[in-house]
């Protein structure tokens, strides 16, 4: 016979097993794009328990349990949650972002990326990478990840790392008493010593990932755009020294040679890659390297550079040259298969937007279905994250968004975004 306590304990334990199991949400969807498969399957339930799918049905099941919910999403296409492979949270364009390095303490980016972040999850995107900032970014993750602020799941970079003056250098462009020199604790690194260094740094900061530049970049304020502006040594070395940490780099460049001694020493993603040439796309798919394109960016900073003073005078010529580039980039890579994840840049433009980069990719010569898959299957598996997202199936989180229209017909229903589901928790619903 059980003692008073043990009978109390097991009913304690089955009233705790019975509150865990007992609300289901049944999502009724109108077309389900699943992206296991191509093809849209019509009249179909997806039940999530916990945060979790745990069934895909034909037709629209009914709810076992009186704590159940049933959503009705008949007249919307659901996919799996959208993941953006290349924004940052902390900041976004503006004419007097330049002057915010001087007047914007940390606290003011926290609040900042808030509203970024916001944006964002309701943007349809459950899950981002944040490829650098100044640190705040993890902080932010960690506070979505307990549930205080609103936002996507974010993997971040921390800071990202380049050489001295190179894309990532903090300082450049300031006057040389502010200058200083900053270093591997910084993001700036020299030789290979520095750059483990730098690794490891971000790491002990609760980096996910690891972010450098391998060539100039746009919105620096230096001369160049895309000349190499690490070794291929020292690529090596930040490579290893990640890998030993269970972190990915990836790679932001422009210009082929930078791109090219980063893809030999082995990282995972080109950033941009705009003037990648056809020996480039072929060393990409020789080793793997994935390709996030950022066309939106693109746009957006050529657009920005034809508004008189809006950016540096060192910054407008390259924004001209390289931001109209990307979208012919991206259709030539897509066509020699290179394998492409989905990234838009976001910060670089206005936050939120993000679905944008979909009608750019199709307009570029990438079937609909396809570019879904870049944002879903691919980013899942450029995140290693294959076990929990990117599709929706018994198991996975139960990331989920509908849209109103049918996006493999008209890829801007991307754009009408509906409902939004992170982790079992509902954020938007029309
Ligand atoms: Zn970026």
């Amino acid at each position: 016979m059980l003692s008073p306590v043990r009978l109390a304990l097991l009913a304690g334990s089955l009233l705790l097993a019975t509150a865990a199991q007992a609300q289901k949400t049944y999502l009724h969807c109108g077309r389900l794009l699943d992206m296991r498969t191509e093809r849209a399957r019509s009249e179909m339930t997806v039940v999530v328990e916990n945060g979790r799918i745990v069934a895909v049905e034909p037709g629209y099941a009914m709810p076992t349990g009186a704590q159940d919910k049933v959503v009705d999403l008949k007249n919307r296409t659901v996919l799996p949650g959208l993941i953006d492979c290349h924004v940052h949270l902390e900041g976004e364009t503006s004419k007097d972002n330049y002057l915010k390095e001087f007047t914007q303490n940390p606290a003011d980016v926290a609040f900042g990326s808030l509203e970024h972040a916001r944006k964002t999850l309701l943007a349809g995107f459950t899950t981002v990478r944040d490829l650098g900032g100044s640190g705040v970014n993890i902080a932010l993750r960690n506070a979505i990840n307990r549930g205080q602020v609103v936002g996507p799941r974010i993997f971040t970079a921390g800071k990202a790392i380049s050489g001295t003056g190179g894309h990532m250098d903090p300082t450049n462009g300031y006057r040389l008493d502010l200058m200083g020199m900053p270093g591997p604790p910084d993001g700036v690194a020299n030789g290979p010593d520095q750059g483990r260094q730098a690794v490891r740094e971000q790491y002990k900061r609760g980096a996910d990932l690891i972010k450098i530049a391998s060539t100039g970049g746009v919105l620096s304020v230096a001369k160049d755009g895309s000349a190499p502006q690490f070794t291929e040594e020292e690529i090596r070395a930040v490579v290893e020294a990640a890998r030993d940490l269970g972190l990915n780099v990836a790679c932001h460049a422009h210009g082929a040679e930078g791109m090219k001694r980063a893809i030999r020493a082995g990282v995972t993603s080109i950033e941009h890659g705009t003037l990648m040439d056809d020996e480039t796309m072929k060393l990409m798919k020789k080793y793997g390297t994935w390709y996030v394109p950022t066309i939106t960016a693109g746009k957006s900073v050529a657009d920005s550079a034809k508004i008189p003073n809006y950016y540096p005078p060192l910054v407008t010529p390259k924004a001209l040259a390289i931001g109209p580039k990307l979208q012919g980039t991206f259709g030539r890579a897509y066509k020699a298969g290179v394998k492409i994840a989905f990234g838009t840049d976001a910060s670089v433009y206005r936050h939120g937007v993000n679905a944008l980069e979909f009608r750019y990719m199709v307009e570029a010569g990438m079937p609909a279905y396809e570019a879904l898959r870049s944002a879903t299957v691919s980013a899942a598996e450029l995140l290693g994250q294959t076990g929990s997202l990117g599709t929706l199936e018994p198991g996975k989180l139960a990331d989920v968004v509908a849209v109103e229209g049918d996006p493999v017909q008209d890829i801007d229903a991307m754009q009408r975004v509906r409902f939004v589901m992170k982790q079992g928790t509902v954020y938007r619903q029309e």
